[in-house]
Protein backbone atom coordinates (compact mmCIF):
# COMPACT_ATOMS: atom_id res chain seq x y z
CA UNK A 1 0.00 0.00 0.00
CA UNK A 2 2.96 2.50 1.21
CA UNK A 3 4.62 1.66 -2.40
CA UNK A 4 1.24 2.57 -4.41
CA UNK A 5 1.23 5.64 -2.29
CA UNK A 6 4.84 6.51 -3.62
CA UNK A 7 3.96 6.22 -6.80
CA UNK A 8 0.58 8.11 -6.47
CA UNK A 9 2.45 10.33 -5.21
CA UNK A 10 5.40 10.61 -7.72
CA UNK A 11 2.32 11.05 -10.42
CA UNK A 12 0.72 13.75 -9.09
CA UNK A 13 4.09 15.57 -8.57
CA UNK A 14 4.99 14.48 -12.20
CA UNK A 15 1.36 15.51 -13.68
CA UNK A 16 1.64 18.99 -11.97
CA UNK A 17 4.93 19.43 -13.04
CA UNK A 18 4.96 18.42 -16.67
CA UNK A 19 1.14 20.50 -16.99
CA UNK A 20 3.20 23.68 -15.48
CA UNK A 21 5.24 23.16 -18.13
CA UNK A 22 3.38 22.81 -20.68
CA UNK A 23 1.30 25.70 -19.81
CA UNK A 24 4.17 27.97 -19.75
CA UNK A 25 5.71 26.76 -23.11
CA UNK A 26 2.22 27.60 -25.05
CA UNK A 27 2.78 31.01 -23.10
CA UNK A 28 5.89 31.39 -24.54
CA UNK A 29 5.10 30.23 -28.06
CA UNK A 30 3.65 33.22 -28.75
CA UNK A 31 2.37 35.27 -24.98
CA UNK A 32 0.57 38.04 -27.32
CA UNK A 33 -2.24 35.84 -28.62
CA UNK A 34 -4.92 35.69 -25.84
CA UNK A 35 -6.02 32.07 -26.49
CA UNK A 36 -2.26 31.04 -25.49
CA UNK A 37 -2.38 33.58 -21.84
CA UNK A 38 -6.04 32.04 -21.47
CA UNK A 39 -4.48 28.35 -21.45
CA UNK A 40 -1.84 29.49 -18.67
CA UNK A 41 -4.56 30.40 -16.72
CA UNK A 42 -6.21 26.83 -17.26
CA UNK A 43 -3.15 25.19 -16.78
CA UNK A 44 -2.71 27.10 -13.39
CA UNK A 45 -6.19 25.78 -12.34
CA UNK A 46 -6.04 22.39 -13.24
CA UNK A 47 -2.98 21.87 -11.23
CA UNK A 48 -4.40 23.67 -8.51
CA UNK A 49 -7.59 21.12 -9.02
CA UNK A 50 -5.38 17.95 -8.90
CA UNK A 51 -2.49 19.07 -6.79
CA UNK A 52 -4.81 20.45 -3.96
CA UNK A 53 -7.44 17.57 -4.23
CA UNK A 54 -4.17 15.40 -3.57
CA UNK A 55 -2.99 17.66 -0.77
CA UNK A 56 -6.19 17.61 0.86
CA UNK A 57 -5.88 13.60 1.74
CA UNK A 58 -2.52 13.37 2.47
CA UNK A 59 -3.02 16.69 5.25
CA UNK A 60 -4.17 15.75 9.17
CA UNK A 61 -4.49 19.06 10.34
CA UNK A 62 -8.28 19.74 10.30
CA UNK A 63 -7.72 23.73 9.29
CA UNK A 64 -5.50 23.08 6.46
CA UNK A 65 -7.47 20.03 4.90
CA UNK A 66 -10.95 22.48 5.16
CA UNK A 67 -8.60 25.29 3.23
CA UNK A 68 -7.03 23.38 0.69
CA UNK A 69 -10.22 21.70 0.09
CA UNK A 70 -12.25 25.25 -0.29
CA UNK A 71 -9.23 26.12 -2.30
CA UNK A 72 -9.22 23.25 -4.75
CA UNK A 73 -12.91 23.80 -5.57
CA UNK A 74 -12.02 27.34 -6.86
CA UNK A 75 -9.60 25.99 -8.71
CA UNK A 76 -12.68 24.11 -10.38
CA UNK A 77 -14.32 27.30 -10.65
CA UNK A 78 -11.43 28.87 -12.37
CA UNK A 79 -10.92 25.84 -14.40
CA UNK A 80 -14.84 25.87 -16.03
CA UNK A 81 -14.06 29.63 -16.21
CA UNK A 82 -10.90 29.35 -18.48
CA UNK A 83 -12.53 26.35 -20.47
CA UNK A 84 -15.41 29.32 -21.19
CA UNK A 85 -12.99 31.43 -22.26
CA UNK A 86 -11.19 29.56 -24.14
CA UNK A 87 -14.51 28.80 -25.97
CA UNK A 88 -14.52 32.33 -27.11
CA UNK A 89 -11.27 32.52 -28.64
CA UNK A 90 -10.23 29.28 -29.62
CA UNK A 91 -9.48 28.18 -32.72
CA UNK A 92 -10.44 31.73 -33.46
CA UNK A 93 -12.34 34.80 -31.93
CA UNK A 94 -16.27 34.70 -32.23
CA UNK A 95 -17.81 37.54 -33.91
CA UNK A 96 -18.24 40.34 -31.47
CA UNK A 97 -22.04 40.20 -30.66
CA UNK A 98 -24.41 41.28 -27.99
CA UNK A 99 -25.22 37.67 -26.72
CA UNK A 100 -21.40 36.83 -26.74
CA UNK A 101 -20.62 40.32 -24.11
CA UNK A 102 -23.79 39.45 -22.10
CA UNK A 103 -23.01 35.82 -21.87
CA UNK A 104 -18.72 37.10 -20.70
CA UNK A 105 -20.67 39.01 -18.40
CA UNK A 106 -22.66 37.12 -16.92
CA UNK A 107 -20.07 34.07 -16.30
CA UNK A 108 -17.32 36.89 -15.02
CA UNK A 109 -20.08 38.13 -12.47
CA UNK A 110 -21.15 34.10 -11.36
CA UNK A 111 -17.77 32.61 -11.88
CA UNK A 112 -16.37 35.85 -9.26
CA UNK A 113 -19.75 35.28 -6.76
CA UNK A 114 -19.14 31.54 -6.34
CA UNK A 115 -15.06 31.65 -6.02
CA UNK A 116 -15.80 34.33 -3.31
CA UNK A 117 -18.51 32.39 -1.93
CA UNK A 118 -15.94 28.87 -1.80
CA UNK A 119 -13.52 30.64 -0.02
CA UNK A 120 -14.48 33.06 2.63
CA UNK A 121 -17.54 31.82 4.99
CA UNK A 122 -19.72 28.55 5.06
CA UNK A 123 -22.15 29.32 2.35
CA UNK A 124 -20.17 26.86 0.04
CA UNK A 125 -18.39 24.24 2.02
CA UNK A 126 -18.70 24.67 5.98
CA UNK A 127 -16.84 21.61 6.68
CA UNK A 128 -15.90 18.32 6.08
CA UNK A 129 -16.10 14.39 6.95
CA UNK A 130 -13.31 11.51 6.78
CA UNK A 131 -14.36 7.91 5.07
CA UNK A 132 -11.39 5.87 5.32
CA UNK A 133 -8.39 8.12 3.54
CA UNK A 134 -10.39 10.17 1.59
CA UNK A 135 -11.95 13.58 3.24
CA UNK A 136 -15.72 14.27 1.73
CA UNK A 137 -16.78 18.31 1.82
CA UNK A 138 -19.92 19.35 3.82
CA UNK A 139 -21.57 21.98 1.50
CA UNK A 140 -22.97 24.74 2.85
CA UNK A 141 -26.45 26.41 1.82
CA UNK A 142 -25.16 27.32 -1.28
CA UNK A 143 -24.26 23.90 -2.63
CA UNK A 144 -27.14 23.91 -5.46
CA UNK A 145 -25.90 27.56 -6.55
CA UNK A 146 -22.18 25.42 -7.26
CA UNK A 147 -23.64 22.96 -9.08
CA UNK A 148 -26.08 25.31 -11.10
CA UNK A 149 -23.36 27.38 -12.15
CA UNK A 150 -21.11 25.03 -13.02
CA UNK A 151 -23.58 23.04 -15.05
CA UNK A 152 -24.86 26.85 -17.17
CA UNK A 153 -21.34 27.76 -18.06
CA UNK A 154 -20.62 24.73 -19.02
CA UNK A 155 -23.67 24.91 -21.50
CA UNK A 156 -22.91 28.30 -22.55
CA UNK A 157 -19.06 27.02 -23.83
CA UNK A 158 -20.50 24.42 -25.52
CA UNK A 159 -22.94 26.62 -27.22
CA UNK A 160 -19.47 28.92 -27.76
CA UNK A 161 -17.54 25.67 -29.45
CA UNK A 162 -20.75 24.52 -31.35
CA UNK A 163 -20.81 28.39 -32.96
CA UNK A 164 -16.88 27.82 -33.87
CA UNK A 165 -17.12 24.30 -35.83
CA UNK A 166 -19.70 26.64 -38.16
CA UNK A 167 -17.43 29.80 -38.30
CA UNK A 168 -14.36 28.83 -38.47
CA UNK A 169 -11.98 27.83 -41.72
CA UNK A 170 -11.71 23.72 -42.01
CA UNK A 171 -8.35 23.88 -41.59
CA UNK A 172 -8.77 24.70 -37.76
CA UNK A 173 -11.35 22.11 -37.48
CA UNK A 174 -8.40 19.32 -37.25
CA UNK A 175 -7.45 21.99 -33.66
CA UNK A 176 -11.02 22.14 -32.33
CA UNK A 177 -11.01 18.15 -32.78
CA UNK A 178 -7.79 18.00 -30.59
CA UNK A 179 -8.88 19.56 -28.35
CA UNK A 180 -12.27 17.95 -28.02
CA UNK A 181 -10.25 14.83 -28.17
CA UNK A 182 -8.42 15.61 -25.30
CA UNK A 183 -11.40 17.20 -23.56
CA UNK A 184 -13.83 13.74 -24.06
CA UNK A 185 -10.68 11.48 -22.61
CA UNK A 186 -10.93 14.20 -19.36
CA UNK A 187 -14.84 13.10 -19.04
CA UNK A 188 -15.17 10.24 -19.83
CA UNK A 189 -12.41 8.92 -17.19
CA UNK A 190 -13.70 11.52 -14.41
CA UNK A 191 -16.61 9.76 -15.16
CA UNK A 192 -15.63 6.19 -14.70
CA UNK A 193 -13.52 6.88 -11.69
CA UNK A 194 -15.20 10.17 -9.65
CA UNK A 195 -18.60 8.78 -10.73
CA UNK A 196 -19.07 5.24 -11.55
CA UNK A 197 -16.27 3.15 -9.97
CA UNK A 198 -17.38 4.50 -6.71
CA UNK A 199 -21.02 4.09 -6.99
CA UNK A 200 -19.72 0.42 -8.07
CA UNK A 201 -17.46 0.04 -5.24
CA UNK A 202 -18.69 2.53 -2.58
CA UNK A 203 -15.77 4.50 -2.43
CA UNK A 204 -13.32 7.20 -3.75
CA UNK A 205 -10.52 5.33 -4.05
CA UNK A 206 -9.59 5.09 -7.61
CA UNK A 207 -10.59 9.27 -8.18
CA UNK A 208 -7.27 10.15 -8.45
CA UNK A 209 -6.72 8.56 -12.03
CA UNK A 210 -9.63 11.04 -13.13
CA UNK A 211 -7.62 13.27 -12.10
CA UNK A 212 -4.64 11.72 -13.85
CA UNK A 213 -6.59 12.42 -16.98
CA UNK A 214 -5.92 16.09 -17.19
CA UNK A 215 -2.93 15.47 -18.47
CA UNK A 216 -4.52 14.20 -21.71
CA UNK A 217 -6.81 17.40 -21.88
CA UNK A 218 -3.84 19.76 -21.24
CA UNK A 219 -1.68 17.83 -23.74
CA UNK A 220 -3.94 17.87 -26.79
CA UNK A 221 -5.20 21.46 -26.14
CA UNK A 222 -1.29 22.52 -26.34
CA UNK A 223 -0.73 20.34 -29.36
CA UNK A 224 -4.09 22.08 -30.80
CA UNK A 225 -3.04 25.28 -30.14
CA UNK A 226 0.81 25.96 -30.79
CA UNK A 227 1.60 22.91 -33.02
CA UNK A 228 3.78 24.32 -35.13
CA UNK A 229 5.94 25.70 -32.21
CA UNK A 230 5.35 22.49 -30.01
CA UNK A 231 7.66 20.27 -31.34
CA UNK A 232 9.84 20.15 -28.26
CA UNK A 233 6.78 18.32 -26.46
CA UNK A 234 8.12 15.35 -27.73
CA UNK A 235 11.38 15.82 -26.19
CA UNK A 236 9.84 16.75 -23.28
CA UNK A 237 7.84 13.33 -23.70
CA UNK A 238 10.55 10.97 -24.19
CA UNK A 239 12.11 12.61 -21.14
CA UNK A 240 9.19 11.83 -18.74
CA UNK A 241 9.03 8.35 -19.90
CA UNK A 242 12.41 8.18 -19.20
CA UNK A 243 12.21 9.93 -15.55
CA UNK A 244 9.34 7.76 -14.80
CA UNK A 245 10.64 4.52 -15.82
CA UNK A 246 13.93 5.26 -14.19
CA UNK A 247 12.18 6.25 -11.28
CA UNK A 248 10.09 3.15 -10.87
CA UNK A 249 12.85 1.11 -12.03
CA UNK A 250 15.34 2.87 -9.18
CA UNK A 251 12.07 1.97 -6.06
CA UNK A 252 12.11 -1.32 -7.68
CA UNK A 253 16.06 -1.69 -6.53
CA UNK A 254 15.59 -0.15 -3.91
CA UNK A 255 12.53 -0.57 -2.09
CA UNK A 256 11.16 -4.21 -3.09
CA UNK A 257 14.35 -5.95 -3.53
CA UNK A 258 16.09 -7.19 -0.53
CA UNK A 259 18.86 -9.52 -1.67
CA UNK A 260 22.07 -7.92 -2.43
CA UNK A 261 23.12 -9.85 -5.60
CA UNK A 262 19.18 -9.09 -7.02
CA UNK A 263 20.31 -5.65 -6.11
CA UNK A 264 23.11 -5.01 -8.21
CA UNK A 265 21.63 -7.02 -10.76
CA UNK A 266 18.76 -4.53 -10.97
CA UNK A 267 21.21 -1.20 -10.90
CA UNK A 268 23.16 -2.45 -13.60
CA UNK A 269 19.89 -2.63 -15.44
CA UNK A 270 19.02 0.97 -14.29
CA UNK A 271 22.15 2.14 -15.40
CA UNK A 272 22.26 0.90 -18.70
CA UNK A 273 18.75 1.82 -19.45
CA UNK A 274 19.76 6.03 -18.21
CA UNK A 275 22.71 4.95 -20.95
CA UNK A 276 19.95 4.17 -23.59
CA UNK A 277 17.36 7.01 -22.12
CA UNK A 278 19.98 9.68 -22.47
CA UNK A 279 20.88 9.22 -26.43
CA UNK A 280 16.90 8.60 -26.82
CA UNK A 281 15.95 11.94 -25.22
CA UNK A 282 19.28 13.85 -27.60
CA UNK A 283 18.48 12.22 -30.48
CA UNK A 284 14.69 12.74 -30.12
CA UNK A 285 15.91 16.49 -29.50
CA UNK A 286 17.88 16.34 -32.34
CA UNK A 287 15.20 15.49 -34.67
CA UNK A 288 13.08 18.39 -33.25
CA UNK A 289 15.42 21.06 -34.49
CA UNK A 290 16.06 19.61 -37.89
CA UNK A 291 11.80 19.14 -38.42
CA UNK A 292 12.06 23.09 -37.10
CA UNK A 293 14.86 24.14 -39.51
CA UNK A 294 12.83 21.88 -42.49
CA UNK A 295 9.67 23.51 -41.93
CA UNK A 296 11.27 27.37 -42.10
CA UNK A 297 12.79 25.70 -45.14
CA UNK A 298 9.10 24.65 -46.45
CA UNK A 299 7.37 28.17 -45.47
CA UNK A 300 9.92 30.41 -47.45
CA UNK A 301 9.54 27.76 -50.40
CA UNK A 302 5.70 28.37 -50.37
CA UNK A 303 6.18 32.16 -50.23
CA UNK A 304 8.25 32.00 -52.78
CA UNK A 305 5.87 29.96 -54.84
CA UNK A 306 3.02 31.99 -54.49
CA UNK A 307 4.82 34.34 -55.36
CA UNK A 308 5.72 33.17 -58.12
CA UNK A 309 2.46 32.35 -59.21
CA UNK A 310 1.04 35.50 -58.52
CA UNK A 311 3.85 36.91 -61.02
CA UNK A 312 2.82 34.82 -63.67
CA UNK A 313 -1.17 35.12 -63.11
CA UNK A 314 -0.49 38.98 -63.36
CA UNK A 315 2.22 38.95 -66.22
CA UNK A 316 -0.36 36.32 -68.35
CA UNK A 317 -3.17 38.94 -67.86
CA UNK A 318 -0.97 41.63 -69.14
CA UNK A 319 0.13 39.92 -72.09
CA UNK A 320 -3.53 38.40 -72.79
CA UNK A 321 -4.73 42.14 -74.67
CA UNK A 322 -2.55 43.17 -76.68
CA UNK A 323 -2.44 39.34 -78.12
CA UNK A 324 -6.05 39.75 -79.22
CA UNK A 325 -5.65 43.61 -80.37
CA UNK A 326 -2.97 41.65 -82.78
CA UNK A 327 -4.95 38.90 -83.06
CA UNK A 328 -8.00 41.14 -84.75
CA UNK A 329 -5.47 43.55 -86.44
CA UNK A 330 -3.83 40.53 -88.42
CA UNK A 331 -6.90 38.65 -89.13
CA UNK A 332 -8.58 42.25 -90.64
CA UNK A 333 -5.42 42.80 -92.79
CA UNK A 334 -5.57 39.17 -94.51
CA UNK A 335 -8.90 39.83 -95.58
CA UNK A 336 -8.35 42.76 -97.22
CA UNK A 337 -9.55 45.52 -94.93
CA UNK A 338 -6.70 47.38 -95.13
CA UNK A 339 -6.07 47.40 -98.74
CA UNK A 340 -5.12 44.42 -101.33
CA UNK A 341 -2.53 41.81 -99.80
CA UNK A 342 0.41 41.01 -102.70
CA UNK A 343 1.46 37.43 -101.62
CA UNK A 344 4.74 38.07 -100.60
CA UNK A 345 2.82 39.89 -97.40
CA UNK A 346 -0.06 37.26 -97.42
CA UNK A 347 2.81 34.76 -96.30
CA UNK A 348 3.82 37.20 -93.55
CA UNK A 349 0.52 37.48 -92.25
CA UNK A 350 0.45 33.61 -91.75
CA UNK A 351 3.19 32.95 -90.11
CA UNK A 352 2.25 36.12 -88.05
CA UNK A 353 -1.11 35.03 -87.38
CA UNK A 354 0.26 31.67 -86.73
CA UNK A 355 3.34 32.66 -84.29
CA UNK A 356 0.31 34.83 -82.09
CA UNK A 357 -1.64 32.12 -82.01
CA UNK A 358 1.23 29.73 -80.27
CA UNK A 359 1.59 32.74 -78.04
CA UNK A 360 -2.06 33.04 -76.81
CA UNK A 361 -2.36 29.02 -76.72
CA UNK A 362 1.10 29.70 -73.61
CA UNK A 363 -0.34 32.65 -72.35
CA UNK A 364 -3.38 30.83 -71.21
CA UNK A 365 -0.96 27.68 -70.51
CA UNK A 366 0.73 29.40 -68.27
CA UNK A 367 -2.36 31.83 -66.83
CA UNK A 368 -4.33 28.48 -65.90
CA UNK A 369 -1.35 26.45 -64.62
CA UNK A 370 -1.32 29.29 -62.15
CA UNK A 371 -4.88 29.29 -61.22
CA UNK A 372 -4.99 25.33 -60.71
CA UNK A 373 -1.63 25.82 -58.29
CA UNK A 374 -2.90 28.39 -56.46
CA UNK A 375 -6.12 27.31 -56.53
CA UNK A 376 -8.43 29.87 -57.57
CA UNK A 377 -9.46 27.78 -60.80
CA UNK A 378 -13.52 27.84 -61.44
CA UNK A 379 -14.71 24.48 -61.13
CA UNK A 380 -18.18 24.17 -61.82
CA UNK A 381 -19.75 20.68 -62.68
CA UNK A 382 -23.13 20.24 -63.96
CA UNK A 383 -24.96 17.65 -66.17
CA UNK A 384 -23.97 17.81 -69.56
CA UNK A 385 -23.21 16.24 -72.83
CA UNK A 386 -20.35 15.79 -74.86
CA UNK A 387 -20.77 15.47 -77.98
CA UNK A 388 -21.51 19.01 -78.75
CA UNK A 389 -17.98 20.32 -77.33
CA UNK A 390 -16.54 17.78 -79.47
CA UNK A 391 -18.04 18.86 -82.31
CA UNK A 392 -17.04 22.47 -81.05
CA UNK A 393 -13.61 21.29 -80.84
CA UNK A 394 -13.39 19.68 -84.04
CA UNK A 395 -14.41 22.82 -85.83
CA UNK A 396 -12.51 24.87 -84.26
CA UNK A 397 -9.32 22.96 -84.63
CA UNK A 398 -10.63 22.08 -88.86
CA UNK A 399 -8.34 25.22 -90.33
CA UNK A 400 -5.48 23.84 -88.36
CA UNK A 401 -5.40 20.64 -89.50
CA UNK A 402 -6.29 21.50 -92.76
CA UNK A 403 -2.92 23.78 -93.05
CA UNK A 404 -0.98 21.20 -91.74
CA UNK A 405 -2.87 18.65 -94.32
CA UNK A 406 -4.11 16.42 -91.32
CA UNK A 407 -7.42 14.90 -91.57
CA UNK A 408 -9.41 15.47 -88.52
CA UNK A 409 -12.52 13.11 -87.84
CA UNK A 410 -15.44 13.27 -85.10
CA UNK A 411 -16.67 9.85 -85.42
CA UNK A 412 -19.72 9.94 -83.81
CA UNK A 413 -21.45 7.16 -81.69
CA UNK A 414 -24.36 5.57 -83.25
CA UNK A 415 -26.69 6.08 -80.24
CA UNK A 416 -26.19 9.41 -78.08
CA UNK A 417 -23.50 9.32 -75.58
CA UNK A 418 -25.01 9.31 -71.71
CA UNK A 419 -24.37 13.19 -69.85
CA UNK A 420 -21.16 12.97 -68.06
CA UNK A 421 -21.12 15.05 -64.40
CA UNK A 422 -18.22 17.90 -65.66
CA UNK A 423 -17.32 21.05 -66.05
CA UNK A 424 -18.19 21.90 -70.22
CA UNK A 425 -15.45 25.21 -70.48
CA UNK A 426 -13.05 22.68 -68.80
CA UNK A 427 -13.57 19.69 -71.15
CA UNK A 428 -13.47 22.06 -74.06
CA UNK A 429 -9.93 22.88 -72.41
CA UNK A 430 -8.92 18.81 -72.35
CA UNK A 431 -10.10 18.65 -75.95
CA UNK A 432 -8.00 21.40 -77.61
CA UNK A 433 -5.04 20.41 -75.89
CA UNK A 434 -5.43 16.94 -77.01
CA UNK A 435 -7.08 17.69 -80.28
CA UNK A 436 -4.43 20.02 -80.60
CA UNK A 437 -1.78 17.45 -79.96
CA UNK A 438 -2.60 14.93 -82.23
CA UNK A 439 -2.67 17.58 -85.10
CA UNK A 440 1.17 18.78 -84.22
CA UNK A 441 2.70 15.45 -83.67
CA UNK A 442 1.08 14.22 -87.02
CA UNK A 443 3.15 14.44 -90.47
CA UNK A 444 1.17 15.46 -93.45
CA UNK A 445 -1.30 12.87 -94.41
CA UNK A 446 -2.29 11.38 -91.28
CA UNK A 447 -4.95 11.69 -89.94
CA UNK A 448 -6.96 12.40 -86.14
CA UNK A 449 -10.01 10.57 -85.27
CA UNK A 450 -12.20 11.32 -82.16
CA UNK A 451 -14.13 8.77 -80.90
CA UNK A 452 -16.41 7.97 -77.75
CA UNK A 453 -16.41 4.97 -75.66
CA UNK A 454 -19.13 4.69 -73.08
CA UNK A 455 -17.93 2.50 -70.10
CA UNK A 456 -19.60 1.56 -66.79
CA UNK A 457 -18.80 4.68 -64.20
CA UNK A 458 -17.14 6.66 -67.00
CA UNK A 459 -17.52 8.41 -70.23
CA UNK A 460 -14.17 7.26 -72.17
CA UNK A 461 -12.90 9.85 -74.94
CA UNK A 462 -10.33 8.48 -77.37
CA UNK A 463 -7.98 11.05 -79.37
CA UNK A 464 -6.42 8.58 -82.23
CA UNK A 465 -3.74 9.96 -83.95
CA UNK A 466 -1.60 8.32 -87.19
CA UNK A 467 1.16 10.12 -86.13
CA UNK A 468 5.02 10.51 -84.78
CA UNK A 469 4.06 7.88 -81.58
CA UNK A 470 4.99 7.86 -78.12
CA UNK A 471 7.84 5.42 -76.35
CA UNK A 472 6.53 3.87 -73.56
CA UNK A 473 9.40 5.25 -70.93
CA UNK A 474 8.33 8.68 -71.43
CA UNK A 475 4.94 8.37 -70.93
CA UNK A 476 5.23 8.86 -67.25
CA UNK A 477 6.94 12.03 -67.92
CA UNK A 478 4.55 13.20 -70.64
CA UNK A 479 2.05 14.18 -67.97
CA UNK A 480 4.35 16.26 -65.79
CA UNK A 481 5.16 20.25 -66.17
CA UNK A 482 7.77 21.71 -68.69
CA UNK A 483 8.07 18.11 -69.80
CA UNK A 484 8.33 17.46 -73.50
CA UNK A 485 8.91 13.33 -75.69
CA UNK A 486 12.05 13.63 -77.57
CA UNK A 487 10.95 13.04 -81.14
CA UNK A 488 8.06 15.44 -80.27
CA UNK A 489 10.75 18.41 -78.82
CA UNK A 490 12.41 17.84 -82.44
CA UNK A 491 8.92 18.04 -84.91
CA UNK A 492 8.02 21.20 -83.11
CA UNK A 493 10.82 22.93 -81.29
CA UNK A 494 8.65 25.48 -80.17
CA UNK A 495 6.22 23.61 -77.32
CA UNK A 496 6.20 24.40 -73.70
CA UNK A 497 5.44 20.96 -72.50
CA UNK A 498 2.62 22.50 -70.63
CA UNK A 499 -0.86 21.25 -72.25
CA UNK A 500 -0.32 18.02 -71.27
CA UNK A 501 -0.05 18.62 -67.46
CA UNK A 502 -3.11 20.90 -67.54
CA UNK A 503 -5.01 18.23 -68.99
CA UNK A 504 -4.06 15.91 -66.40
CA UNK A 505 -4.93 18.41 -63.50
CA UNK A 506 -8.23 19.00 -65.33
CA UNK A 507 -9.07 15.51 -65.73
CA UNK A 508 -7.99 15.31 -62.12
CA UNK A 509 -10.22 17.55 -60.61
CA UNK A 510 -13.32 15.74 -62.33
CA UNK A 511 -11.85 12.82 -60.42
CA UNK A 512 -11.41 10.93 -63.97
CA UNK A 513 -8.43 9.35 -65.71
CA UNK A 514 -6.14 10.12 -68.78
CA UNK A 515 -3.65 7.92 -70.57
CA UNK A 516 -1.77 7.04 -73.44
CA UNK A 517 -1.86 4.06 -75.83
CA UNK A 518 1.00 3.80 -78.53
CA UNK A 519 2.20 0.89 -80.18
CA UNK A 520 5.83 2.70 -80.21
CA UNK A 521 7.67 5.28 -82.33
CA UNK A 522 6.26 6.46 -85.45
CA UNK A 523 2.99 4.29 -85.00
CA UNK A 524 0.61 6.47 -83.87
CA UNK A 525 -0.68 7.23 -80.42
CA UNK A 526 -4.06 7.31 -78.75
CA UNK A 527 -4.59 9.96 -75.77
CA UNK A 528 -7.62 9.09 -74.06
CA UNK A 529 -9.65 10.33 -70.98
CA UNK A 530 -12.19 8.71 -68.88
CA UNK A 531 -15.30 11.50 -67.14
CA UNK A 532 -17.62 10.29 -64.60
CA UNK A 533 -21.30 10.23 -65.04
CA UNK A 534 -22.56 11.16 -61.67
CA UNK A 535 -20.55 13.32 -58.75
CA UNK A 536 -18.17 11.09 -57.42
P1 LIG B 1 4.04 20.51 -75.90
O1 LIG B 1 3.14 19.98 -76.97
O2 LIG B 1 4.05 21.98 -75.75
O3 LIG B 1 5.42 19.93 -75.96
P2 LIG B 1 2.43 18.88 -74.14
O4 LIG B 1 2.39 18.80 -72.66
O5 LIG B 1 1.16 19.10 -74.85
O6 LIG B 1 3.48 20.01 -74.49
O7 LIG B 1 3.06 17.54 -74.66
C1 LIG B 1 4.22 17.00 -74.05
C2 LIG B 1 4.93 16.06 -74.96
O8 LIG B 1 4.12 14.91 -75.19
C3 LIG B 1 5.19 16.62 -76.35
O9 LIG B 1 6.41 17.35 -76.36
C4 LIG B 1 5.27 15.37 -77.20
O10 LIG B 1 6.56 14.83 -77.18
C5 LIG B 1 4.36 14.40 -76.51
N1 LIG B 1 3.03 14.31 -77.18
C6 LIG B 1 1.92 14.95 -76.85
N2 LIG B 1 0.91 14.62 -77.68
C7 LIG B 1 1.41 13.74 -78.56
C8 LIG B 1 0.86 12.99 -79.68
N3 LIG B 1 -0.42 13.13 -80.04
N4 LIG B 1 1.70 12.15 -80.32
C9 LIG B 1 2.97 12.02 -79.97
N5 LIG B 1 3.55 12.68 -78.94
C10 LIG B 1 2.78 13.53 -78.24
Amino acid sequence: MEYLDLINRLFVILICLFSMMLGIWVYRANSKLKVNRIFLVMTIAFVGWVGLAYLTDIFTNELIILWSMKLAYASVIISVVSIYFFSVYFPGELPKSLYLSIANKAVIVAGSLVLLFSIFGDFLISGFYTTGQVHNPIFGPLEHVLYFSIVAMTILLMINFFKQYFTIPKQDKTKLAYFLIGLVIFIVSNLIFNILLPIVMGNLAYYQLGSYSVIFFLGFTAYAIAKHSLFGIRAILAGLLVGILAILLFLDAVVLTQEPFLQIIKWVILAVFLFFGYYLVRSVLKEVQLRKSLQHAYADLKQLDTAKSEFISVASHQLRTPLSAIKGYVSMMRKGDYGDVSPDMAEALAVLHESNERLVVLVNNMLNISRIESGRLQFKPRAMAIEPIIANTVNELTPEANGAGVRLIYRKPPAPAREIFADPGLVHEILINLVDNGIKYTQRGGEVVVSLRPAERFLRTEIKDSGIGVVPETVPALFKKFSRGQSGAKMHTNGAGLGLYIVKELVNLHKGQVGVTSAGSGKGSTFWFELPYDIM
